[in-house]
């Protein structure tokens, strides 16, 4: 857990305990430090050893990420995208195979755009859906899934101006991988 208080040092901010989460606008009380508990703990009500349940996990975690890039490393922003691009937009259904193959293809293209940097939307205008927002629906299954969608649906479209980048990332990994898909 210490590592994501260390990434938001690195990026230069000071992580408050108190109120709405300052980088989602979740409506936690204990802002980033609750929202990340939400996350990691909280959204395990829904079962994902179920295989068709599976998208969820890595739509909530792609959202979630992209909402809070400050806590991760810079190119875990390209990941989580390239992977919203994927799903949504190549209409890939993804699978935890095909996630390290993602990872081997980011780490192919980096050594070649070693300086390119998905500047984040402004804090508080990642997409209105939040941590929070997902918890209240967490009694309703149907509901709390359609709600994910809508979460990282909204999120993929806050980050559009790297949607070009995320296209060409699609492109080349589906290029390489087209016997798995
Ligand atoms: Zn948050």
């Amino acid at each position: 857990m210490q590592d994501y208080i260390d990434f938001a040092r690195k990026n230069g901010f000071k992580l408050l305990d108190i109120g709405k989460c300052q980088f989602c606008g979740a409506k936690t009380k204990r802002g980033i430090h609750e929202c990340l508990e939400i996350f990691n703990l909280e959204f395990y009500s829904i079962d994902f050893s179920i295989s068709e349940n599976h998208i969820y996990r890595f739509l909530i975690v792609d959202s979630h990420a992209l909402q809070h890039p400050e806590i991760h490393g810079r190119w875990n922003n390209h990941f989580h995208l390239s992977r919203l691009h994927l799903i949504f937009k190549h209409n890939i259904k993804w699978t935890y195979k095909l996630s390290p193959k993602l990872s081997d293809y980011l780490n192919i293209y980096k050594l070649h755009k070693r300086d390119e940097y998905l500047t984040p939307p402004e804090v508080l205008k990642r997409g209105n859906i939040t941590t929070t927002d997902i918890k209240e629906k967490l009694t309703n299954e149907t509901e709390c899934k359609d709600l994910i969608e809508r979460w990282s649906l909204e999120v993929h479209n806050v980050w559009s101006n790297h949607h070009e980048v995320a296209e060409n990332i699609a492109q080349g990994f589906l290029n390489k991988n087209k016997k798995h898909l």
